[in-house]
């Protein structure tokens, strides 16, 4: 097992590694910007090593400043969270090639799911039901023209390298085809310098469902069940929950061994997430992400295991904890995420913590690197916080979270607790009754500036 290992992040998803590091007798070295000197990740680390100026390519990202961090603090490990270099493969070789050791999949991996169409290719050649659409990437207007005609309208195009909802648009007749298909390549060359795109049927009313899934590398791997993330604002998650309210045990287990046995195939190593849309009955293919995902306490509370931890050992070459027999479904899990926007436009309101307390008591995980007094710097995420609640059944867990986010109190900046609060009245939420398109509707219905 390794002694010391470095944290390629900030956050609460910093802190979430280092927690995992102590429980395990590892030392953890952060690393930060001079933003972030006072961070939480900071002080919560045994060490930490400033890499760099507010710019996250001069600091989080700077391949560089990370791996000499290593070097003078002996880190023999880096975990890079979610975000930053988290996805990006030739991060992860150069770390192999200074004989450290990336805790995440291998570059080869990262690469091929990187690329939504060969993403795409793989995981339908292993037998992953995919959404229907053009075969491959598409180069001209024409053809995106011709393929639209076929496949029937509305149509998605999706820049290949895209993420994080940018590079996507959808043309809902032949008549925005044009528009749609030449502003998805802009964004795909602007954002990801690379304009390649491909072309998919748009779902008019399906859920966001994705699979868990996790490997040792070695030709073994299992599914730990299913997030419904469809609660969603311009293709961001805001809501997430396990198990899917939608979702039964039967076909739980049938999507779960396909995704389990696709990532067997291929030795997988690692935690990572199949996204699928999911529309009457059927289950489609939209991406696979090669690391730890923002909502992954949901999936930790209703399976009672530690992912960090699992990526640890099994990045330390041990075997995986559990089989999955070992994976029994308890209760209900539901996440929230809090960030520093004001609405209506959820503009970002970076700014100074006047008061901060985080709820607590049964079934209640606040995972925040806020404090009071903290100054939420203005150069990276509004994402300050998640707050995740456990119980014996989705009315409790609704119950609880309404509860928990009454006890919340974050003073001095705005936040995206208000929506929750309103979330929570609705029929719809309460039933769980909703499909990705839900909650754009309703902000403009209830929230217009
Ligand atoms: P990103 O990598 O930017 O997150 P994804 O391919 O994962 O992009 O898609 C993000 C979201 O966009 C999905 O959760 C869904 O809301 C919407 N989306 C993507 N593909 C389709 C499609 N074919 N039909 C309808 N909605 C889609």
């Amino acid at each position: 097992m390794f002694d010391k290992i470095l944290i390629a992040n900030r956050g609460e998803i910093a802190l979430r590694v280092i927690r995992a590091c102590r429980e395990m007798g590892i030392q953890s070295v952060a690393v930060h910007s001079t933003a972030d000197s006072d961070a939480m990740h900071v002080r919560m680390a045994d060490e930490s090593v400033c890499i760099g100026p507010p710019t996250s390519t001069q600091s989080y990202l700077s391949i560089p400043a990370i791996i000499s961090a290593c070097e003078i603090t002996g880190a023999q490990a880096i975990h890079p969270g979610y975000g930053f270099l988290s996805e990006n493969a030739n991060f992860v070789q150069i770390v192999q090639d200074h004989d450290l050791t990336f805790i995440g999949p291998t570059a080869d991996h990262i690469r091929t799911m990187g690329d939504k169409i060969t993403a795409k290719d793989t995981m339908k050649a292993l037998g992953v039901p995919c959404v229907p659409g053009s075969d491959g990437g598409v180069a001209s207007l024409e053809e995106a023209e011709k393929i639209g005609k076929d496949i029937g309208y509305p149509v998605i195009i999706k820049a290949t390298a895209g993420g994080g909802g940018k590079g996507m648009k959808v043309a809902q007749t032949a008549k925005d085809m044009k528009s749609a298909f030449q502003t998805a390549r802009a964004e795909g060359k602007s954002n990801f310098g690379n304009d390649e795109v491909y072309i998919e049927k748009y779902l008019t009313t399906p859920r966001h469902i994705e699979i868990q899934v996790f490997g040792d590398g070695k030709g073994k791997a299992v599914h730990l069940g299913e997030r419904d993330c469809s609660l969603q604002r311009r293709h961001q998650k805001v809501f997430e929950e396990a198990p899917g309210p939608s979702i039964t045990a039967e076909e739980r287990a049938r999507i779960g061994k396909v995704c389990a046995d696709a990532v067997a195939k291929i030795n997988y190593i690692g935690a990572g997430t199949i996204e699928f849309l999911y529309e009457n009955g059927e289950f489609y293919f939209i991406e696979m992400n090669t690391r730890l995902q923002v909502e992954h306490p949901v999936t930790e509370a209703i399976f009672r295991q530690d992912l960090v931890r699992e990526q640890i050992r099994v990045a330390a070459g041990l075997p995986m904890s559990f089989g999955q027999d070992d994976l029994v479904i308890d209760g209900h899990a539901i996440e929230v995420r809090i960030n520093a926007e004001k609405l209506p436009n959820f503009s970002p309101c970076p700014g100074k913590i006047t008061q901060f307390h985080a709820p607590g008591g049964l079934g209640v995980r606040m995972d925040s690197a806020l404090y009071d007094g903290y100054s939420i710097p203005p150069y990276y995420d509004s994402l300050i916080g998640k707050l995740i609640v456990h119980g014996r059944d989705r009315p409790e867990a609704l119950a609880r979270l309404a509860r928990a986010l009454g006890e919340l109190i974050v003073d001095g900046v705005d936040t995206t607790v208000p929506l929750f609060h309103a979330l929570l009245q609705e029929p719809a939420v309460l039933s769980g009754d909703y499909n990705i398109h839900w909650l754009e509707h309703w902000l403009d219905e209830n929230l217009q500036a």
